[in-house]
Protein backbone atom coordinates (compact mmCIF):
# COMPACT_ATOMS: atom_id res chain seq x y z
CA UNK A 1 0.00 0.00 0.00
CA UNK A 2 1.07 3.46 -0.21
CA UNK A 3 1.03 5.11 3.08
CA UNK A 4 1.51 8.79 5.00
CA UNK A 5 2.31 9.04 8.53
CA UNK A 6 1.81 12.29 10.20
CA UNK A 7 4.76 13.11 12.21
CA UNK A 8 6.49 10.36 10.88
CA UNK A 9 10.29 11.76 12.87
CA UNK A 10 8.55 11.74 15.86
CA UNK A 11 9.32 8.59 18.77
CA UNK A 12 6.12 6.44 17.77
CA UNK A 13 5.52 8.00 14.06
CA UNK A 14 10.04 6.82 13.26
CA UNK A 15 9.21 3.71 14.78
CA UNK A 16 5.90 2.56 13.00
CA UNK A 17 7.47 3.83 9.04
CA UNK A 18 10.60 1.39 10.20
CA UNK A 19 7.93 -1.37 10.80
CA UNK A 20 6.03 -0.16 7.58
CA UNK A 21 8.75 -0.11 5.23
CA UNK A 22 9.46 -3.83 6.45
CA UNK A 23 5.84 -4.65 5.78
CA UNK A 24 7.15 -3.34 1.98
CA UNK A 25 4.91 -0.42 2.31
CA UNK A 26 5.87 2.69 0.24
CA UNK A 27 5.68 5.35 3.10
CA UNK A 28 5.85 9.21 2.81
CA UNK A 29 6.78 10.68 6.36
CA UNK A 30 6.35 14.04 7.32
CA UNK A 31 6.97 16.16 9.88
CA UNK A 32 7.67 19.77 10.86
CA UNK A 33 10.34 18.42 13.48
CA UNK A 34 8.96 20.51 16.17
CA UNK A 35 9.80 17.88 18.76
CA UNK A 36 10.70 15.26 15.97
CA UNK A 37 14.02 14.46 14.20
CA UNK A 38 15.60 13.21 10.92
CA UNK A 39 17.95 11.38 13.03
CA UNK A 40 15.20 8.60 14.09
CA UNK A 41 14.79 8.10 10.66
CA UNK A 42 18.72 7.83 9.49
CA UNK A 43 18.62 3.88 8.68
CA UNK A 44 15.56 4.77 6.38
CA UNK A 45 15.71 8.30 4.99
CA UNK A 46 17.57 6.65 1.87
CA UNK A 47 14.94 3.65 1.43
CA UNK A 48 13.65 4.38 -2.05
CA UNK A 49 10.29 3.40 -0.82
CA UNK A 50 10.32 5.99 1.95
CA UNK A 51 10.24 10.05 1.20
CA UNK A 52 10.47 12.28 3.99
CA UNK A 53 9.17 15.55 3.91
CA UNK A 54 9.82 18.30 6.08
CA UNK A 55 6.64 20.39 6.38
CA UNK A 56 2.91 20.82 8.74
CA UNK A 57 -0.25 19.41 9.02
CA UNK A 58 -1.32 22.52 9.00
CA UNK A 59 -0.04 23.58 5.21
CA UNK A 60 -2.85 22.12 3.44
CA UNK A 61 -1.56 22.18 -0.30
CA UNK A 62 0.89 20.17 1.14
CA UNK A 63 -1.07 17.74 2.58
CA UNK A 64 -3.33 17.54 -0.57
CA UNK A 65 0.12 16.55 -2.97
CA UNK A 66 0.87 14.07 -0.61
CA UNK A 67 -2.88 12.07 -0.31
CA UNK A 68 -2.64 12.18 -4.01
CA UNK A 69 -0.39 9.45 -3.60
CA UNK A 70 -1.51 7.64 -0.83
CA UNK A 71 -4.56 5.22 0.20
CA UNK A 72 -4.01 5.60 3.86
CA UNK A 73 -2.93 7.98 6.97
CA UNK A 74 -1.48 7.06 10.29
CA UNK A 75 -2.06 10.68 11.89
CA UNK A 76 0.51 10.79 14.58
CA UNK A 77 1.45 14.64 14.39
CA UNK A 78 0.41 16.60 17.72
CA UNK A 79 1.85 19.31 19.92
CA UNK A 80 2.02 17.60 23.06
CA UNK A 81 4.13 16.83 26.06
CA UNK A 82 2.93 17.63 29.83
CA UNK A 83 5.37 20.70 30.05
CA UNK A 84 4.29 21.96 26.26
CA UNK A 85 0.80 21.42 27.23
CA UNK A 86 1.13 23.66 30.51
CA UNK A 87 3.13 26.05 28.75
CA UNK A 88 1.62 26.37 25.37
CA UNK A 89 -1.96 25.94 25.81
CA UNK A 90 -3.31 28.14 22.53
CA UNK A 91 -0.45 26.37 20.50
CA UNK A 92 -1.73 22.56 21.40
CA UNK A 93 -5.12 23.21 20.95
CA UNK A 94 -4.71 24.83 17.24
CA UNK A 95 -1.71 22.33 16.04
CA UNK A 96 -3.96 19.19 17.43
CA UNK A 97 -7.29 20.66 16.06
CA UNK A 98 -6.74 22.08 12.81
CA UNK A 99 -4.05 19.89 11.52
CA UNK A 100 -6.33 16.65 12.41
CA UNK A 101 -9.61 18.78 10.38
CA UNK A 102 -7.51 19.09 7.47
CA UNK A 103 -6.65 15.30 7.34
CA UNK A 104 -10.13 14.32 7.96
CA UNK A 105 -10.95 17.29 5.14
CA UNK A 106 -8.82 15.82 2.96
CA UNK A 107 -9.15 12.37 3.28
CA UNK A 108 -13.31 12.53 3.21
CA UNK A 109 -12.75 13.35 -0.63
CA UNK A 110 -10.54 11.07 -1.83
CA UNK A 111 -11.99 8.32 0.22
CA UNK A 112 -8.81 7.63 2.31
CA UNK A 113 -8.61 5.24 5.29
CA UNK A 114 -7.45 7.40 8.62
CA UNK A 115 -6.14 5.79 11.69
CA UNK A 116 -5.75 9.07 14.66
CA UNK A 117 -3.15 8.81 17.27
CA UNK A 118 -5.82 9.83 20.42
CA UNK A 119 -4.69 9.52 24.01
CA UNK A 120 -5.49 7.67 27.51
CA UNK A 121 -5.69 11.15 28.56
CA UNK A 122 -9.74 11.88 26.79
CA UNK A 123 -10.14 9.17 30.10
CA UNK A 124 -10.10 12.21 32.38
CA UNK A 125 -13.86 12.02 34.52
CA UNK A 126 -14.98 13.96 37.48
CA UNK A 127 -16.46 11.43 39.72
CA UNK A 128 -16.29 13.81 42.49
CA UNK A 129 -19.64 14.53 44.36
CA UNK A 130 -20.82 17.25 44.81
CA UNK A 131 -19.76 18.93 41.97
CA UNK A 132 -17.01 21.89 42.96
CA UNK A 133 -16.50 24.75 40.77
CA UNK A 134 -12.96 23.24 40.17
CA UNK A 135 -13.88 20.45 38.72
CA UNK A 136 -17.16 21.82 36.26
CA UNK A 137 -15.64 20.55 33.15
CA UNK A 138 -15.09 17.06 31.52
CA UNK A 139 -11.36 16.56 32.61
CA UNK A 140 -12.29 17.80 35.66
CA UNK A 141 -10.33 15.14 37.56
CA UNK A 142 -7.12 16.09 35.53
CA UNK A 143 -5.34 19.57 36.21
CA UNK A 144 -6.95 22.57 34.36
CA UNK A 145 -3.47 22.79 32.81
CA UNK A 146 -3.80 19.49 31.13
CA UNK A 147 -7.35 19.74 29.41
CA UNK A 148 -5.70 21.41 26.48
CA UNK A 149 -4.05 18.16 25.19
CA UNK A 150 -6.83 16.01 26.41
CA UNK A 151 -9.90 18.33 25.23
CA UNK A 152 -8.00 18.86 21.49
CA UNK A 153 -7.73 15.54 21.49
CA UNK A 154 -11.18 14.78 22.48
CA UNK A 155 -12.45 17.16 19.61
CA UNK A 156 -10.31 15.18 17.15
CA UNK A 157 -11.87 12.39 18.18
CA UNK A 158 -15.29 14.13 17.57
CA UNK A 159 -14.20 15.21 14.18
CA UNK A 160 -13.08 11.53 13.51
CA UNK A 161 -16.79 10.02 14.63
CA UNK A 162 -18.50 12.71 12.67
CA UNK A 163 -16.51 11.74 9.30
CA UNK A 164 -16.73 8.16 10.31
CA UNK A 165 -20.86 8.87 9.76
CA UNK A 166 -20.05 10.55 7.24
CA UNK A 167 -18.42 7.32 5.38
CA UNK A 168 -14.91 7.59 5.88
CA UNK A 169 -13.00 4.80 7.57
CA UNK A 170 -11.36 6.25 10.13
CA UNK A 171 -9.72 4.59 13.47
CA UNK A 172 -9.01 6.16 16.50
CA UNK A 173 -6.88 4.71 18.65
CA UNK A 174 -6.16 5.90 22.44
CA UNK A 175 -2.07 5.37 23.14
CA UNK A 176 -1.11 4.38 26.78
CA UNK A 177 2.30 5.89 27.81
CA UNK A 178 4.56 4.53 24.95
CA UNK A 179 8.08 3.52 25.35
CA UNK A 180 10.75 1.87 24.59
CA UNK A 181 14.40 2.98 22.20
CA UNK A 182 14.55 6.12 20.51
CA UNK A 183 12.10 7.57 23.24
CA UNK A 184 15.21 10.96 23.87
CA UNK A 185 13.24 13.50 23.75
CA UNK A 186 12.70 14.40 27.48
CA UNK A 187 12.28 17.79 26.83
CA UNK A 188 8.55 17.46 27.46
CA UNK A 189 8.93 15.27 30.35
CA UNK A 190 8.28 11.87 29.22
CA UNK A 191 9.06 9.94 32.24
CA UNK A 192 10.49 6.65 31.09
CA UNK A 193 13.79 8.43 29.34
CA UNK A 194 13.71 10.59 32.09
CA UNK A 195 14.79 8.35 34.84
CA UNK A 196 17.10 6.06 32.56
CA UNK A 197 19.13 8.87 32.01
CA UNK A 198 19.70 10.15 35.80
CA UNK A 199 20.08 6.91 36.52
CA UNK A 200 22.85 6.20 34.62
CA UNK A 201 24.17 9.37 35.35
CA UNK A 202 23.68 8.92 39.27
CA UNK A 203 21.94 11.73 39.42
CA UNK A 204 18.60 12.19 41.21
CA UNK A 205 15.32 10.54 40.24
CA UNK A 206 12.63 13.19 40.12
CA UNK A 207 9.34 11.46 41.48
CA UNK A 208 6.50 14.59 40.56
CA UNK A 209 3.32 14.04 42.68
CA UNK A 210 3.90 11.75 45.81
CA UNK A 211 4.83 8.84 43.19
CA UNK A 212 1.45 6.91 44.20
CA UNK A 213 -0.15 7.93 40.33
CA UNK A 214 0.18 4.91 38.16
CA UNK A 215 0.35 4.14 34.65
CA UNK A 216 0.60 0.98 32.44
CA UNK A 217 3.39 1.05 30.32
CA UNK A 218 3.54 0.14 26.58
CA UNK A 219 6.55 -1.00 24.60
CA UNK A 220 7.09 0.78 21.17
CA UNK A 221 6.62 -2.37 19.19
CA UNK A 222 3.58 -3.22 20.68
CA UNK A 223 1.91 0.36 20.23
CA UNK A 224 3.18 -0.05 16.55
CA UNK A 225 2.10 -3.42 16.17
CA UNK A 226 -1.26 -2.40 17.50
CA UNK A 227 -1.32 0.58 14.74
CA UNK A 228 -0.77 -1.02 11.68
CA UNK A 229 -3.62 -3.91 12.59
CA UNK A 230 -5.79 -0.79 12.91
CA UNK A 231 -5.44 -0.19 8.64
CA UNK A 232 -8.34 -3.59 9.19
CA UNK A 233 -12.07 -2.34 7.85
CA UNK A 234 -13.58 -3.48 11.09
CA UNK A 235 -11.94 -1.12 13.27
CA UNK A 236 -13.38 1.67 11.38
CA UNK A 237 -15.61 3.82 12.92
CA UNK A 238 -14.41 2.72 16.30
CA UNK A 239 -11.92 3.97 19.17
CA UNK A 240 -9.57 1.18 20.46
CA UNK A 241 -7.36 1.48 23.98
CA UNK A 242 -3.78 0.48 22.93
CA UNK A 243 -1.71 -0.33 25.84
CA UNK A 244 -0.49 -2.64 28.23
CA UNK A 245 -2.59 -4.32 31.63
CA UNK A 246 0.34 -4.23 33.71
CA UNK A 247 -0.27 -1.03 35.86
CA UNK A 248 2.78 0.19 38.19
CA UNK A 249 3.22 3.32 39.94
CA UNK A 250 5.98 6.18 38.92
CA UNK A 251 7.76 5.10 42.18
CA UNK A 252 7.92 1.88 41.44
CA UNK A 253 9.19 2.54 38.22
CA UNK A 254 11.74 4.89 39.72
CA UNK A 255 13.24 2.13 41.74
CA UNK A 256 13.25 -0.73 39.63
CA UNK A 257 15.19 1.93 37.10
CA UNK A 258 17.61 2.13 39.65
CA UNK A 259 17.89 -1.67 40.01
CA UNK A 260 18.37 -2.27 36.34
CA UNK A 261 20.90 -0.22 35.90
CA UNK A 262 22.63 -0.38 39.18
CA UNK A 263 22.85 3.44 39.66
CA UNK A 264 23.55 5.24 42.95
CA UNK A 265 20.83 7.61 42.55
CA UNK A 266 18.42 8.06 44.82
CA UNK A 267 14.35 9.12 44.54
CA UNK A 268 13.70 12.58 45.20
CA UNK A 269 10.08 14.23 45.76
CA UNK A 270 8.88 17.21 43.43
CA UNK A 271 5.48 18.54 44.15
CA UNK A 272 3.18 19.43 41.34
CA UNK A 273 3.53 22.57 42.07
CA UNK A 274 6.93 23.04 41.84
CA UNK A 275 7.49 20.85 38.84
CA UNK A 276 4.71 22.86 37.34
CA UNK A 277 3.18 25.62 38.83
CA UNK A 278 0.37 26.49 40.66
CA UNK A 279 -3.03 24.30 40.59
CA UNK A 280 -1.41 21.32 38.73
CA UNK A 281 -2.61 17.93 39.70
CA UNK A 282 -2.12 14.21 37.22
CA UNK A 283 -4.60 12.09 36.41
CA UNK A 284 -4.07 9.09 39.23
CA UNK A 285 -4.21 6.36 37.36
CA UNK A 286 -4.80 4.80 33.54
CA UNK A 287 -5.56 1.37 32.90
CA UNK A 288 -6.47 0.06 29.47
CA UNK A 289 -9.68 -2.52 28.98
CA UNK A 290 -8.04 -3.99 26.32
CA UNK A 291 -11.09 -6.20 24.83
CA UNK A 292 -11.96 -4.05 22.09
CA UNK A 293 -8.41 -4.46 21.08
CA UNK A 294 -7.94 -8.05 21.47
CA UNK A 295 -11.00 -8.92 19.65
CA UNK A 296 -10.81 -6.00 16.68
CA UNK A 297 -7.64 -6.21 15.92
CA UNK A 298 -5.91 -9.71 17.59
CA UNK A 299 -3.62 -7.01 19.71
CA UNK A 300 -1.92 -8.26 22.56
CA UNK A 301 0.60 -6.39 24.09
CA UNK A 302 3.87 -9.39 24.19
CA UNK A 303 6.61 -7.46 26.01
CA UNK A 304 6.74 -6.85 29.40
CA UNK A 305 8.18 -4.11 31.18
CA UNK A 306 11.18 -5.47 32.61
CA UNK A 307 11.79 -7.32 29.20
CA UNK A 308 11.37 -3.28 27.77
CA UNK A 309 13.66 -2.03 30.24
CA UNK A 310 16.81 -4.02 29.22
P1 LIG B 1 6.47 12.86 19.30
O1 LIG B 1 6.51 14.27 19.81
O2 LIG B 1 7.75 12.11 19.30
O3 LIG B 1 5.81 12.83 17.84
C1 LIG B 1 4.95 13.82 17.34
C2 LIG B 1 5.55 14.30 16.03
O4 LIG B 1 4.66 15.22 15.41
C3 LIG B 1 6.90 15.01 16.21
O5 LIG B 1 7.85 14.40 15.37
C4 LIG B 1 6.62 16.45 15.80
O6 LIG B 1 7.76 17.08 15.22
C5 LIG B 1 5.47 16.24 14.83
N1 LIG B 1 4.62 17.41 14.63
C6 LIG B 1 4.10 18.24 15.57
N2 LIG B 1 3.33 19.18 14.99
C7 LIG B 1 3.38 18.95 13.64
C8 LIG B 1 2.82 19.56 12.52
N3 LIG B 1 2.01 20.64 12.63
N4 LIG B 1 3.05 19.03 11.30
C9 LIG B 1 3.86 17.94 11.15
N5 LIG B 1 4.44 17.32 12.19
C10 LIG B 1 4.19 17.81 13.42
O7 LIG B 1 5.37 12.07 20.15
P2 LIG B 1 4.95 10.54 20.10
O8 LIG B 1 5.08 10.04 21.47
O9 LIG B 1 5.60 9.82 18.99
O10 LIG B 1 3.38 10.69 19.80
C11 LIG B 1 2.81 10.37 18.53
C12 LIG B 1 1.30 10.49 18.63
O11 LIG B 1 0.80 9.58 19.61
C13 LIG B 1 0.80 11.87 19.03
O12 LIG B 1 -0.38 12.13 18.30
C14 LIG B 1 0.48 11.73 20.49
O13 LIG B 1 -0.53 12.64 20.90
C15 LIG B 1 0.01 10.29 20.56
N6 LIG B 1 0.21 9.69 21.87
C16 LIG B 1 1.44 9.29 22.28
C17 LIG B 1 1.58 8.67 23.51
C18 LIG B 1 2.90 8.16 24.01
O14 LIG B 1 2.92 7.47 25.03
N7 LIG B 1 4.02 8.44 23.36
C19 LIG B 1 0.47 8.49 24.34
C20 LIG B 1 -0.77 8.94 23.91
C21 LIG B 1 -0.90 9.52 22.65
Amino acid sequence: MNILVTGGAGFIGSNLVKQLLEAGHDIWSLDDLSTGRTTYLKDVLQHKHHTFVNGSVLDRGTLAILMDHVDVIFHLAAVLGVKNTVDNPIKVIEGNIDGTRNILELAYSRGLKVIFASTSEIYGKNENLPFHEASDRVYGTSSIHRWCYATAKSLDEHLCFGYAQKGLPVTVLRYFNAYGPGQTNTQYGMVVPRFIQAALADRPLEVHGDGTQSRCFTYIDDTVKGTIAAITPSANGLAVNIGSSHRITIMELAQKIIALTGSKSKVVLKSYNDAYGPGYEDMHARIPDLTRARNVLGYEPGVTLDEGLM
